[in-house]
This record gives structure tokens, C-alpha cells and sequence, in this order.
């Protein structure tokens, strides 16, 4: 079935009379993959750029942060430090010791685990309750909420959180205040939508006047957007759609929204390649100032920041996430950078582009 309405969806694109070419921006490491895997690009007409954005908080995760969870691992007694597992190996250009990720801190003696969800970091704090955990959170509002959960909920005193969250629309508002663009209309990300509501890329629109569709992770839900998108721009007529109504409602999820809003505030933050976004990162709010890891250790937020550089030499993760360059363009990809041995962020995480692009078999 969806395979059928995918294919009519792109005999639908195919027909569209499109006389010049149209760059079309994806938000999202799960759109991102479907659109590779399904060999997307390939089955639509050449005018039709696909282009991956910031998608993958793993990679604009600022080094400083990465930095310091090494610290915190390598020098306070007594500390477990807890992450989403892609985060432990992605490589930082600062080190101590020749540590270059909270893998290799690991190897060098810190106790660094890989968490799949927030209630394994509760979990191990309770049955460790002698030692301090921090759990590194990097993630979009669609981690973040979980964690707002977790924290709404109550966790033991030995919890710390180290924040590193990330709000996803400042990052496309900030590449649609370019003044060269490098997309003409994007596709919403489903999931956050989910979280947030449509509503959160409205702006999209009524402040840039560019085609918005949010779509869902099939083939066939990812071309009713691409389909939409290229209608808006050939008709004229410039609107959000929603092609993934069956779980985007309006307004998102009221519970989860609330739970950010009472947990979390919202402070500048810097992207990791890209700099700092205004209003784009969610740090813990001043009543869980007990769980804050970067007060607990602030001589190591302090070096963190000393040392924060950008991404390691040679890699041009930063213009992949900005949606500039594509993986492929990479001097470094499949030659000195895979996902065995990956330079840079988006080589590491599932969520990031150059690693969708090789495991799709993607070479060119
Ligand atoms: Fe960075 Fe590797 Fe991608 Fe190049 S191929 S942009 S070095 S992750």
C-alpha cells in the first residue's frame, strides 16, 4: 500500500511542469535516511535538490560540552557519566592526555556508559548511590522532553544533568535569514511537530515566504511533502501543509510541552561548526540548580570553553549541517573519514548525514 502511494506520489512529481531547479531542505536525521535509503534522489527529476540540514544534534553538539563530559569523567572521583550511545564516540580536537572522546575516556580508566533512554541514567544513580552520575544530555525537543519527564518526576540526589539541548526551528530560522539561502522550501520535521505542533513552522511562511510541508518517515509520506512543496511554489500559493496529520495535531503534545516549559528554560546556545544561535538551546531552569553539572564543576565549564575549538581539521561538518556542501563534497569522505574511523561528527552519529549517506551506499 504505501509502497503504491509512494509510487503514485512520484509519478505525481514527475508530471509537475518545473522549469527551473528547486532546493528542498530536510530538517531530520530519520527523514534524512528514508529519503537515502529509498534512493529518493535518484528517482526524482534532476531539477529536485534534496538537501540535508541540521538534523543531527549529535553533530552540532558544541565541542566545549563534549570537552567537558571528558573532563568530568577523567578527573572528578567518583563520577559515572552517562550518554546516548553515538555521543561517546564522537572525535573533539582538544584533549588531555591524547582523550579525544568520551570513548577513549573510557578507555582510559572513566567510567563512561552508554544509556539507550533517560530512565537507565535514574536508574543506574539508584543503584549507585554513592557515586555522582551525570547524564550528557545532547538532543532535539524530541530527547528533551523525555527528559523534562524524567525531571518533572523526581530523580535521585545524585543525578546531574549536563544540558546540551537544542531547539530546532531557531537553526532554520537562522539559515533562512542568510542572504543567500541555500534552499528554496523545506520539509518539517514530523517528530519534533509531534512535540512542539505545526504551528512552530509557521514562520517559515508568513516570515520568509517559502513552501512548508511536514511530513512523516515513509517514502510515500516524504514525497506527499516533496509533491506539496513544488505545487505551493508552481501555483503561487505558499502555505504550511501537514502531510502527517495521523500523529502532528495542532499544538504538538500539550503535556510534553508543558513539562519543557516547567523544567527547562531556553538560553543562547552554541552549535558546534556553526557558532552561537540565539534562543536555540534548552539548559536546566534555576529550580533544578542541584542537578546543574556545569555548577557543579564549573572549573571544567570554565576549561571546556577555554579549549572549545570548532570541528577537527580538514572536516567540513559544518557546511554539511548548514545544508552548503553535500556529504559527497567532503574531500575527507570514504577516504580518510568513514564510519570505522570517522573525523568528524556527522560521520559518527546515525542521525548525521555523511554516516545515512555511506551506509545508503553513497559514494559519488
Ligand atoms: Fe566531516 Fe567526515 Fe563528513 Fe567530511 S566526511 S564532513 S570529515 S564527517
Amino acid at each position: 500500500m504505501a509502497l503504491d502511494d509512494a509510487r503514485q506520489w512520484l509519478d505525481k512529481i514527475r508530471a509537475l511542469p518545473l522549469t527551473s531547479p528547486v532546493r528542498i531542505m530536510n530538517v531530520c536525521g530519520g527523514h534524512e535516511r528514508s529519503i537515502s535509503m529509498a534512493g529518493l534522489r535518484s528517482a526524482l527529476p534532476d531539477m529536485i535538490d534534496l538537501i540535508p540540514g541540521p538534523g543531527c544534534p549529535v553533530c552540532v553538539c558544541p565541542e566545549e560540552d563534549i570537552y567537558q563530559a571528558i573532563q568530568i569523567g577523567l578527573n572528578e572521583p567518583d563520577s559515572i557519566v552517562v550518554a546516548f550511545g553515538d555521543m561517546l564516540r564522537v572525535p573533539v580536537n582538544v584533549s588531555s592526555k591524547s582523550v579525544r572522546s568520551l570513548e577513549q575516556a573510557k578507555a582510559a580508566g572513566a567510567d563512561i556508559r552508554p544509556i539507550a533512554s533517560p530512565s537507565e541514567a535514574v536508574r543506574i544513580a539508584k543503584s549507585e548511590p554513592g557515586k555522582t552520575v551525570v547524564f550528557f544530555v545532547a538532543g532535539f525537543e524530541t530527547t528533551c522532553a523525555p527528559v523534562a519527564g524524567m525531571l518533572a518526576e523526581g530523580i535521585p540526589d545524585n543525578l546531574l544533568l549536563l544540558m546540551s539541548g537544542r531547539l530546532t526551528w531557531p537553526a532554520v530560522a537562522m539559515l533562512l535569514d542568510y542572504e543567500t539561502p541555500s534552499f528554496d522550501a523545506l520539509i518539517a520535521p514530523g517528530h519534533v511537530s509531534t512535540v512542539m505542533g505545526p504551528e512552530e513552522w509557521q514562520f517559515v511562511v508568513d516570515r520568509h515566504g517559502f513552501p512548508a510541508a511536514i511530513a512523516g518517515f515513509t517514502p510515500d509520506s516524504l514525497l506527499a511533502a516533496i509533491y506539496s512543496v513544488l505545487r505551493q511554489k508552481l501555483d503561487g500559493r505558499i502555505f504550511l501543509d501537514n502531510c502527517y496529520q495521523q500523529v502532528v495535531k495542532p499544538h504538538g503534545n500539550p503535556t510534553a510541552r508543558r513539562l519543557i516549559e516547567s523544567t527547562l528554560t531556553i538560553v543562547d546556545a552554541p552549535w558546534r561548526g556553526i557558532g552561537i544561535i540565539p534562543a536555540s538551546g534548552l539548559e536546566l531552569r534555576a529550580d533544578y540548580a542541584q542537578h546543574n553539572a556545569r555548577l557543579r564543576f564549573p572549573v571544567h565549564a570554565e576549561n571546556a570553553r577555554k579549549n572549545a575549538g570548532a570541528m577537527p581539521p580538514g572536516c567540513d561538518c559544518a557546511r554539511v549541517v548548514l545544508g552548503r556542501i553535500k556529504p559527497v563534497d567532503c574531500k575527507l569522505y570514504g577516504v580518510s573519514c568513514t564510519p570505522r574511523s570517522p573525523v568528524g561528527p556527522c560521520m559518527v552519529s546515525d542521525e548525521g548525514a555523511c554516516r545515512i549517506w555511506w551506509s545508503s551506499g553513497i559514494r559519488t
